[in-house]
C-alpha cells in the first residue's frame, strides 16, 4: 500500500520520538498544532462532530488548542453509533467493537495510520521488555485475549511477527479453547511469556495448583497484564505466584487504542505523540488524581476529541520511573464510577486491591463484599485464596481493618469459584469488589 504524505509524516514523527530525537519543546508545539488539525479533520468528516463541536457548550481547558471545546462522553458514543467515525468503512484497515458489557457496543474501526502509530509504541515496549527479561526475542509467547472482536490479539500478534517473537493465540473464553486447554498448551509447548488480564493470570495459576502443578515450576518467565485495573501490589503478587517478571502490557481501550505501555519497572508510559491528555478534577479526589480525558491526535478512522475515559488517573514525570523511557508515567486507579465511601472516607478501587494484596504473602484470587452491619456501619468481607505465612487470620484481618477504617471479616478459601478451576469458564474481567450496601443500590 502506498502511504500518503501525511501518513508517512506521522510514522516518521512517532519513530523520531521513540528514538529520542524529539525535544520536549517540539513535542509540545506539535501537539498543539495537531490538536487544531484534528479538530478540523473530525468536523469535516464525522457527522457527529460536525454538529457536536458547534452546538455544545464548550469547557475550559489548560491546553490552548482545546480551550472551549466540548467533551465527548461514553454516553455520546453509545447514542451516535457509526456517525462518530471520520472514515467510511471501505477506507478502514480493520473493524472492532466494544464488548458492550457496560451498554450498547460501539463501533471501533481503525485505519492503517491508527494501527501503525499505536502499534509503534507497543512494539517498542515489547522489544525493550523481551531484551530486559530474556535478552532475546526467542521466547514463545501466549496471547490470551477475550474475543476475536478485540484489537488486542491483533496488536500483539503483529508486534510479535514484526519482532520475530514466536507466539500462540489462546482464547481462554472461547468454547473451542477454554482455560484447561490453554493451561495444557502453555505447559506442553513450554510457553515463556504470557500476555493476558490479571484475572486470567491468577485463574491459570489456581488451575495449575488444583492439578498439582506449581506455576513457579513452569517455563513462564514473564507476564504482561492488561485489560483491567492492576495495582503495583497486583503486579508483584502475580510475579510471586508465578516466579516471573510481571508488568503492564498496555493501558488503553478499543476506543482509544494503546494509550500507555508498560516498562520493566512496572510503570505505564504515556504514548505522548498520539494524544493530548487532561486530568479533569473529580470531587473529593486528592492532589492531581482525576478523570483521564484524551484527545486523539492521529487523523484516522475515529479520532475522539476530549474523550472522558471514565478512568481515574494521575500523570507524573518520566524521571520518577528511571527506566530511560522519556514519556510521562500514567497511574490508573480504577473507574470514576467505582469510587465509594468506606468508613466515612472516599476510596478508589485501587486502594481496596492494594490493601487486600498487601496484607498477604501471595493471593491467587480474592473477592471483596461491602455490607452494612447491624449498627449501620460499613463492614467488609474478604474471601481469598492466599498464603499468609506465619501470621494468624486475626492479625491479617486487623491489618485490613486499619486500612479500610471498617470492621473486616476474612475468609481463607481453597477456591473462589469452582467454574474457574474446571476451566469451563473464565471471565476476562472479573468483578472482584461488590458493594452490597443498601445505600449503594
Ligand atoms: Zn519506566
Amino acid at each position: 500500500m502506498i502511504k500518503d504524505a501525511l501518513h508517512q509524516q506521522w510514522l516518521d514523527d512517532v519513530d523520531a520520538y521513540l528514538e529520542g530525537r524529539t525535544t520536549p519543546q517540539e513535542l509540545e508545539t506539535k501537539g498543539q498544532s495537531r490538536a487544531r488539525e484534528v479538530l478540523d479533520y473530525v468536523q469535516e468528516r464525522s457527522a457527529f462532530y460536525a454538529g457536536h463541536l458547534r452546538s455544545q457548550a464548550g469547557s475550559p481547558s489548560a491546553l490552548p488548542a482545546l480551550d472551549g471545546v466540548p467533551f465527548t462522553t461514553k454516553d455520546d458514543l453509545r447514542c451516535v453509533g457509526r456517525s462518530v467515525c471520520s472514515l467510511p468503512f471501505d477506507q478502514i484497515a480493520v473493524y472492532y467493537e466494544t464488548t458492550g458489557t457496560t451498554g450498547l457496543p460501539t463501533p471501533c474501526p481503525r485505519a492503517a495510520i491508527d494501527v501503525e502509530t499505536s502499534g509503534a509504541y507497543v512494539q517498542k515496549a515489547v522489544a525493550d521488555l523481551y531484551q530486559s527479561t530474556f535478552g532475546t526475542t526467542n521466547a514463545l509467547t501466549a496471547i490470551m485475549g477475550p474475543s476475536e472482536l478485540y484489537a488486542f490479539g491483533d496488536t500483539y500478534g503483529e508486534v510479535c511477527r514484526n519482532l520475530g517473537i514466536p507466539y500462540v493465540r489462546l482464547w481462554p473464553e472461547s468454547p473451542r479453547v477454554g482455560l484447561a486447554k490453554a493451561a495444557q498448551l502453555i505447559s506442553d509447548l513450554g510457553v515463556r511469556s504470557l500476555i493476558c488480564s490479571p484475572a486470567v493470570a491468577l485463574a491459570l495459576a489456581r488451575l495449575y495448583v488444583s492439578q498439582g502443578i506449581d506455576p513457579r515450576e513452569t517455563a513462564v518467565g514473564q507476564i504482561m497484564v492488561l485489560g483491567e485495573l492492576c495495582t503495583p501490589q497486583m503486579l508483584s503478587n502475580i510475579a510471586r505466584v508465578w516466579n516471573a517478571h510481571c508488568t503492564h502490557g498496555l493501558y488503553g481501550s478499543q476506543e482509544a487504542h494503546a494509550v500507555a505501555t508498560g516498562c520493566a519497572n512496572g510503570n505505564l508510559h504515556f504514548s505522548e505523540t498520539n494524544y493530548l491528555a487532561e486530568i479533569l478534577p473529580v470531587p473529593g479526589m486528592e492532589g492531581d488524581v482525576g478523570e483521564l480525558c484524551l484527545t486523539m491526535l492521529v487523523p484516522g478512522a475515529k479520532p475522539l476529541i476530549r474523550y472522558r475515559t471514565g478512568d481515574l488517573a494521575r500523570l507524573h514525570s518520566a524521571e520518577e520511573c528511571g527506566c530511560g523511557n522519556r514519556s510521562r508515567c500514567l497511574r490508573v486507579f480504577g473507574r470514576v464510577g467505582d469510587v465509594m465511601t468506606l468508613g466515612g472516607r472516599q476510596v478508589v478501587p485501587a486502594l481496596i486491591e492494594s490493601a487486600v494484596l498487601g496484607a498477604a504473602e501471595w493471593v491467587s484470587g480474592y473477592e471483596v463484599k461491602i455490607r452494612t452491619a447491624s449498627d449501620g456501619s460499613d463492614h467488609v468481607e474478604v474471601s481469598m485464596v492466599a498464603g499468609i505465612g506465619e501470621r494468624s487470620v486475626a492479625q491479617v484481618q486487623e491489618q485490613m481493618a486499619s486500612q479500610f477504617g471498617t470492621s473486616v471479616q476474612l475468609q481463607l478459601e481453597q477456591s473462589l469459584d469452582p467454574r474457574t478451576e474446571t476451566g469451563a469458564y473464565i471471565s476476562w474481567k472479573h468483578a472482584r469488589i461488590r458493594d452490597q450496601r443498601e445505600s449503594a443500590l
